[in-house]
């Protein structure tokens, strides 16, 4: 069984025009999981798939950028009738999303009406979809995981690593170690900070994560469109295998 990987949304924290920031569609087979909902996805994603294809969202951490459309989605979800849909956070989404409910002054069951809410354990492998899902904590702002995905279902060997935001740091790139397409986050041109305060890639580190991996392909995301043409060439300087920008509305097969 194959695992496709399709680019919804491939903005960083910033709008790109006419794009959406994180969110990416992985199907094994048995359903469509929805990986990230960042600002600007819920409308790209039905531009991709229609609702009842998709069985479950997924979020890496609790930044804007990697979850808040999941409103929007909530409005349709709700507007139209439509089940409840797992939403799986991380241990810090709870709390997080009791906090939007009090601010909004919204009723207790906003999301329940439309989500049902569960909390990932990172060092567990979550058995997802036809997907076996497995984590690493990354070196962020706020806790963020890392993610490893590959088919449950036949002979198929084939993984796809997810770096979420990040810098290069070890656990991750153990990780991500001999996948074949590595999505990795760049959304910074380039890096002042030093390198404990750092928490995001500059092409270069994508690309230096890539190829301590070992990864087959390295697909460059989560970057802003003004610097996305200089960004792959920095990448592709630094990677001896294929590297190219992850492109909305693509779909990548392993
Ligand atoms: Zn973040
Ligand atoms: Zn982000």
């Amino acid at each position: 069984m194959t695992l496709d990987l399709t680019i919804v949304g491939s903005a960083s924290a910033e709008p790109n025009p006419g794009g959406a920031s994180s969110c990416y569609l992985l199907d094994a087979g048995e359903g469509q999981l929805v990986l990230e909902c960042g600002h600007g996805a819920a409308a790209k994603l039905l531009l991709h798939t229609s609702i009842d294809r998709i069985k479950a969202i997924l979020i890496s951490h609790m930044h804007p950028d990697h979850f808040f459309d999941i409103v929007p989605l909530k409005y349709y979800i709700t507007f139209n009738g439509l089940p409840r849909l797992p939403l799986y956070v991380p241990p810090t989404g709870p709390a997080i999303l009791e906090g939007m409910i009090r601010a909004l002054d919204e009723k207790d069951e906003f999301w329940g009406s439309a989500y049902d809410i569960r909390v990932f354990d990172p060092d567990q492998e979550l058995c997802l979809l036809g997907m076996r899902i497995r984590m690493a904590p990354t070196h962020h702002f706020i806790p963020a995981w890392a993610m490893r995905f590959s088919s449950l279902n036949g002979t198929a060997s084939g993984a796809i690593g997810y770096t979420s935001d990040t810098s290069v740091v070890e656990p991750v790139v153990e990780l991500v170690r001999g996948t074949d397409v590595l999505l990795a986050e760049c959304s910074v041109v380039t890096q002042a900070k030093s390198e404990r305060d750092q928490g995001h890639l500059t092409p270069e580190q994508a690309a230096e994560l890539a190829r301590r991996a070992h990864a087959r392909r390295l697909l460059l995301t989560h970057y802003p469109s003004a610097h996305a043409d200089s960004m792959v060439r920095h990448a592709a300087q630094a990677f001896d295998g294929p590297c190219s920008l992850a492109v909305e509305g693509a779909t990548y097969r392993v």
